[in-house]
């Protein structure tokens, strides 16, 4: 229910169905409530594809046209409840980099890596930020 008034019907939308018709002020008003309590309950999250752990927020994505090892990934400035695997160096499409492989930490997936260093200047602003590929995140809370 929470899911799908805030995907459907926006706060603008559910006053027009309120002015259009006073007979349904009540529907109106009610969904009005649930998009409002779905904004409270929480943050929109990305969660592991194999565990549903909370993995980051939707809010830290900084770019979504970054490739992944097999598909898309995002750029995010932080992320949690992963673990950073050791460093090495990686040469990428971008440059050669520092970089490490991030778990799950819950059921040890590898969901993408974090950017430890980045060696040619037009890269650095990458250094400690994550990448997730978007085939092992799922959408959570949205
Ligand atoms: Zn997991």
């Amino acid at each position: 229910m929470l899911s799908f008034a805030t995907k459907l019907v926006s706060p603008l939308a559910a006053s027009l169905i309120f002015s259009l018709n006073n007979g349904q002020a009540v529907v109106a008003v009610s969904v009005l409530f649930c998009t409002l309590m779905a904004e409270l309950v929480g943050p929109r999250l990305y969660s592991c594809c194999n565990c549903r752990n909370n993995v980051a927020l939707h809010d830290d994505v900084i770019s979504k046209a970054f490739q992944g090892r097999n598909s898309r990934a995002f750029l995010f400035s932080h992320t949690m409840n992963i673990v950073v695997g050791p460093k090495e160096d990686r040469q990428l499409t971008t440059g050669l980099h520092t970089v490490a492989d991030v778990y799950c930490c819950d059921c040890r997936e590898v969901l993408g890596w974090k950017y430890e260093r980045a060696y040619e200047e037009t890269q650095k602003y990458k250094e400690g930020k994550f990448i997730l590929e978007k085939s092992k995140i799922v959408k959570e809370n949205w």
